[in-house]
């Protein structure tokens, strides 16, 4: 990619942005062509949901500067809050010229369960679950044989005893865990079918009554975590030196390690650039969310998705890990105009490299939001896009926008109110 291209493209209008993503090698011509299409026409969004009205439309920007892995990236990000996209791009930037993020990413198997209720004889059951464990396995890749044919299918089995709980009033279940590799779907649709399809070999071989059977959105046999290391010299912001930027910074991470109420806002602020992506790239943001807020608080106790922490040589070090069962194929991804477009901005990456790419972001995102955080505070850098936002609720269009939004960054209040005075005053 030839980044140069990319300079000051948030001060150009829409055509120079998607020109300058050709000239840059994000896209090509052809893709050009199709941006004018990227909406969703009622015929293909009747058949998505049921009782389609109309559509309910979000902006979909791109964020720059991304190094992941040594591969640089444009991410395209769906979101309506105003500065997640410059936070983004500001904090990969400083990351970028810090040899960008390093990913991990693990095998990507996902996890369905079978809830068994009412079992006469747990050990008797459990027993005998061990015992015809490859013939479960069997009939759960009969269930859905064209995913063993890709090469994925159904690899192992857990059992798990959740106790009755007669405080609660909760009775005892069985609970059948079945490990599956997906390969590039999410795996939602496949591992249901699978779960239906030994639900009542199950029951046979426990005694026991199924309750349900469905894919757990815990996935926490699909991790994906990113790294970054950032020497000092690139953190000194308003007044502030590098060092104490970095310990400020550390500090705000141990907060949110400790106290529930800071980490669930600053793991907001993660979520912020990761369901962006998520949802710009076709995939299933509520599945993401619910799996990674329990994945917070996998130890007891809600805590902070990400860590910063000192370096030998003094360096920040950032880490952030959570589950991303994320698909390139399969649900929308595949039919809807602007996840193709998405996919094609991003190069067509794999489940595995899309992980890389959202885990990188919901990092940037973090170091982004805490620098802000312990230094000027996080409203100065949200005051432009919010006094536009203002000046629209106030009623003003075109050029009036920001003749109302350059005053409202000046005036006492920032507020509704203000804004709509200082319409009135333009004009007249
Ligand atoms: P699909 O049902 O669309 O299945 C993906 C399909 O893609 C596979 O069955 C496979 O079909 C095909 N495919 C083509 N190439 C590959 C490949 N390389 N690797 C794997 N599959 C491939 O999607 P998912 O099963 O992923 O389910 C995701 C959807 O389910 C999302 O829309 C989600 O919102 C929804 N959902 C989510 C739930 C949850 O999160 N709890 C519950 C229910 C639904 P084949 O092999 O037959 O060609």
């Amino acid at each position: 990619m030839d980044k140069t291209y990319l300079d000051k493209f948030y001060k150009m209008n829409h055509a120079e942005r998607l020109n300058a993503l050709v000239a840059a090698g994000s896209l090509t011509s052809d893709d050009l062509l199709l941006t004018n299409g990227l909406l969703l026409s009622d015929e293909l969004a009747d058949n998505m949901i049921e009782n389609h009205l109309a559509n309910y439309e979000l902006p979909l920007g791109v964020a720059l500067n991304f190094l992941v892995d040594g591969k640089d990236y444009v991410v395209p990000m769906a979101i309506e809050e105003p500065s997640v996209i410059a936070a983004a791009s500001a904090g990969a930037k400083i990351i970028a010229q810090a040899s960008g993020f390093k990913t991990t990413i693990s095998e990507r198997i996902m996890i369905g369960q079978v809830a068994l209720k009412d079992v006469p004889d747990l050990t008797f059951a459990k027993n005998n679950l061990a015992q015809h464990k490859n013939n479960i396995l069997k009939k759960a890749n009969a269930a859905h044989p064209s995913i063993v044919k890709r090469g994925g299918g159904a690899t192992d089995l857990f059992i798990r005893v959740i106790e009755a709980d007669n405080e609660a009033g909760t009775p005892e279940f069985l609970m059948v865990h079945l490990h599956v590799s997906t390969l590039e779907a999410m795996g939602a649709n496949i591992i249901n079918t699978m779960m239906e399809g030994i639900t009542t070999y199950l029951e046979e071989l426990t005694g026991g009554s199924a309750l349900m059977s469905i894919l757990s959105n815990y996935a926490t046999e699909c991790l994906a975590s990113a790294l970054c290391q950032i020497p000092v010299d690139l953190l000194k912001r308003n007044g502030y030196s590098g060092e104490e930027v970095r310990d400020r910074l550390i500090e705000a991470s141990q907060l949110a390690y400790v106290d529930p109420y800071r980490a669930v806002t600053h793991n907001k602020g993660i979520m912020n650039g990761i369901d962006a992506v998520v949802l710009a790239s076709g995939n299933d943001w509520r599945a993401i969310s619910a799996g990674a807020h329990a994945y917070a608080s996998r130890n007891g106790q809600y805590r902070a998705l990400s860590s910063w922490r000192k370096a030998e040589n003094g360096d920040l070090i950032g880490q952030l890990t959570l589950p991303l069962p994320v698909g390139s194929v399969g649900g929308s991804i595949s039919i809807h105009p602007a996840a193709q477009f998405s996919k094609r901005l991003l190069g067509d990456p794999s489940a595995k490299e899309l992980e890389s790419i959202i885990v990188s972001v919901g990092l940037a995102q973090n170091f982004s939001a805490l620098k802000a955080l312990v230094t000027e505070g996080i409203q100065k850098g949200h005051m432009g896009l919010q006094a536009r936002s203002l000046a629209i609720s106030a009623g003003a269009t075109g050029a009036d926008i920001e003749q109302v939004a350059e005053q409202l960054k000046t005036a006492k209040n920032m507020n509704l109110a203000t804004a709509e005075a200082l319409l009135k005053e333009i004009e007249s």
